[in-house]
């Protein structure tokens, strides 16, 4: 028998039902239809919209139309897996009792969610106090059942690709621009946990005698491999911010080649003693040696023919700053772009600073774009295609979806605010599950915050949107989310 089902089309928990249906439905009895834009008469005249988008209705061959949980039993005995748990609830009066309730408590608070998510719905229905134990929760939950195994079998995915990634670049170098770029892949024993569980591999460029971020201590070895066999001189030595990674052989490849060391006041600031790096990652990816000698970068770096421009960058942290050749059009990028999506940033992230620095680099005319871990972004014909390394897409327009992104989220943390939501709350607000880049990245962003104690979480990206005049950021509930 072949069955319609109408379901809300701005519900997830609506959607993650529908794609389960069409994975399980082999057959192809059951018609999902969304409630906005079907004409609900050409199904049966006795539906009516705003019912439909107040519980599941579902019309049968016989016009017959069933509603909540009868419409859910209906459904479900369409799709064979479903039918032996169907079976026990018409056996059991208990079950029964108990899937009625559960449908009817679903059914209810995926309202609440679609409210909470932007409230494009349904805004006749007035606020209420999210809770722990209340709809927005349940239905979190639920759909976190429902998407789970699409997550898992995401990050299986992401650290197979991680892994082929790091194992084809792993002691590379790649000359790109008729060798007048140099990115040389770095690492060392204990570093390479980084690359394989977040992705991010660790990358020295050299650039027309320039090198930008010579990498951390515990990667020496490889960057002295990479110097035997480099086919330009360095002359300058220059870091795009502070971080470890970035900085930990900044004297060190001076002093091998010759070089002058120019780094930004803040970041030469940073890099005298006492650091406050946390001690698994100087246990793992180094620790930061006093820098000696250095000299200020000014706005501009010389290099053979030409010069970079050096532009603040505030954002993933205060002292980041850019280098851009504006003759070519290569953007050294360090870790002001980190990735369209990228959820799980350092404590002294700045999400404001974040999009003002990325408005400015949007004005750029940007042609090829080099991130500090790995990947270059470019449309240049001229520039080899490097699996793992070079992504085909235009940097300016990366950007844009990056800000885009970043704006959106700035706004999603004001609304919660204003809503007075905890930043629990907020958070699951910010990575809905519907959009394939929030749920596909779940896995590996809640490995991140297992792995570094909630330092570098989601929940970092909505604490990093400064409140505003007028906010208030309620405490009560949070106190409640986060053993102490
Ligand atoms: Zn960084």
């Amino acid at each position: 028998m072949a069955i319609v089902a109408l379901y809300d089309e701005q519900c997830e928990l609506c959607q993650a039902s529908v794609s389960w249906i069409r994975v399980l439905d082999r057959r192809r009895r059951v018609t999902c239809l969304p409630v906005q834009g079907t004409d609900l008469a050409l199904i049966s005249p006795a539906l009516d919209a705003e019912a439909c988008l107040r519980t599941l209705h579902a019309v049968d061959d016989d016009g017959v139309v069933h509603t909540g949980w009868e419409a859910v039993r209906r459904v479900w005995s369409a799709v064979p897996v479903a039918r032996p748990l169907l079976a026990l609830t018409e056996r059991h009066r208990g079950a029964d009792r108990l899937g009625r309730r559960l449908a009817e408590v679903l059914l209810d608070s995926r309202w609440e969610l679609v409210r909470v998510r932007g409230g494009r719905a349904h805004d006749h229905l007035e606020p209420r106090p999210i809770t722990p134990l209340g709809p927005f929760w349940v239905c979190y939950s639920a759909e976190l059942l429902l998407r789970l195994p699409l997550v898992a079998w995401a990050t299986s995915r992401s650290f197979a690709r991680q892994a082929r990634d790091w194992a084809s670049t792993r002691g590379r170098r790649v000359r790109l621009l008729d060798g007048r770029l140099e990115i040389c892949f770095l690492g060392g024993p204990p570093t390479a946990a980084v690359p394989l569980v977040f992705g991010e591999r660790f990358t020295m460029a050299v650039y027309r005698g320039v090198a930008v971020d010579p990498g951390s201590s515990r990667m020496r070895r490889s960057l002295a491999q990479h110097l035997a066999h480099l086919g330009q001189t360095i002359h300058t030595v220059v870091a795009t911010h502070a971080h470890e990674e970035h900085v930990g052989n900044l004297d060190w490849l001076a002093d091998r080649v010759g070089a002058a060391v120019r780094v930004g006041p803040e970041t030469a600031r940073l890099l005298q003693p006492p650091y406050r790096l946390p001690w698994w990652r100087a246990a793992v990816i180094g620790t930061i040696p006093e820098l000696r000698r250095w000299s200020p970068l000014g706005d501009r770096v010389a290099t053979d023919g030409g010069e970079l421009l050096v532009l603040p960058a505030p954002g993933h942290c205060d002292d980041h700053v850019v280098f851009f050749d504006p003759v070519e059009g290569v953007l050294f990028a360090g870790d002001s772009f980190m990735g369209e999506h990228f959820a799980t940033p350092n404590e002294d992230v700045d999400g404001d600073a974040w999009i003002a620095t990325l408005e400015r680099l949007q004005e750029l005319e940007v042609s090829v774009l080099v991130e500090a871990h790995g990947h270059v972004h470019t449309l240049r014909p001229d520039i080899p295609d490097v699996p793992g390394v070079v992504l085909r897409r235009d940097p300016q327009a990366a950007i844009g979806r990056k800000l885009q992104n970043l704006r959106w989220l700035r706004d999603q943390v004001a609304v919660g605010r204003r809503e007075g939501l905890s930043d629990r709350a907020v958070e699951a607000t910010c990575y809905p599950w519907g959009p394939q880049w929030s749920w596909e990245h779940k896995g590996v962003d809640e490995l991140a915050r297992l792995f570094t104690g909630g330092r570098f979480s989601r929940t970092r990206v909505v604490r990093s949107f400064r409140e505003r005049p007028g906010e208030v950021f309620p405490e009560r509930l949070e106190v409640r989310f986060t053993p102490a």
